[in-house]
């Protein structure tokens, strides 16, 4: 089937990420756009995928929600680890907390919130989501495929934070399952980020949503056997080019 996909959704715990970004505005929007597939990418957090899974169960059925999140890499990148399930992402967070970067003096906590599905707040995240970790992209990989995870360095068209702007090359032996691109795009730019990449790589597009207006009628789309992380996986290993 034919399955639209958007990988790249952050929610309220993000401190960049709007108040509304509660696990139902996320789905009802998403479903309202025609979008099969999402995932939740909080920077360096997992703290509420599981109340959006939950959430779109009872109020978008139809959507499939996928555990991620977006580390960021000591050279800072940011690459997307999409995760089989909920434990794996849980055990992957908490490594990555272990690597990130201390706080700093001003007061972020009360700006990552995790909620339940009915966005009831349960808690402050107490680690600094924003900083780095001490891991490079390669690390990140590694990590993240330790977990079966897909890697896929995100708005690699970015100069901020993208892969290919901030190392200046894209590292010959980084192994990644996909790249994304940003929904702004254009052909010209994709063309420009294939030639870079030493090998082919599905190239797919995520709305990278902070706000709820963020989230856009979907580009990417997969063949699917079934809405799952695992026909997601085979689909991107068995991609057509
Ligand atoms: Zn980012
Ligand atoms: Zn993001």
């Amino acid at each position: 089937m034919k399955v639209a996909l958007d990988l790249h959704i952050h929610t309220l715990l993000s401190p960049c990420a709007g108040i509304e970004m509660i696990p139902i505005n996320i789905v009802t929007r998403a479903q309202e756009l025609g979008i099969d597939m999402i995932a939740i990418t909080d920077h360096n957090a997992v703290g509420n995928v599981s109340s959006v899974i939950d959430c779109a169960k009872i109020y978008a059925p139809e959507l499939k929600v996928l555990p991620g999140m977006e580390i960021t890499s000591r050279e800072e990148v940011h690459i997307l680890g999409i995760l089989p399930n909920l434990e794996s992402a849980k055990e992957l967070e908490a490594i990555i907390h272990r690597h990130l970067s201390k706080v700093p003096e001003r007061d972020y906590i009360t700006e990552q919130l995790i909620v339940d599905k009915d966005a009831n707040f349960i808690k402050y995240e107490e680690d600094f989501l924003l900083g780095a970790t001490d891991l490079s992209v390669e690390d990140i990989s590694n990590l993240v495929h330790s977990f079966n995870g897909l890697v896929i360095p995100a708005h690699i068209d970015r100069e901020s934070f993208g892969l290919i702007y901030t190392l200046g090359f894209f590292p010959p032996n980084l192994e990644v399952d996909a790249v994304e691109v940003s929904k702004f795009a254009t052909e010209k730019d994709i063309e420009l980020i294939s030639t870079s990449i030493p090998y082919r790589v599905p190239i797919i597009f995520s709305s990278d949503a902070h706000f709820l207006d963020d989230i856009t009628k979907p580009r990417t789309f997969l063949d699917l056997e079934e809405k799952s992380f695992d026909a997601l996986k085979e689909a991107l290993r068995n991609y057509k080019f």
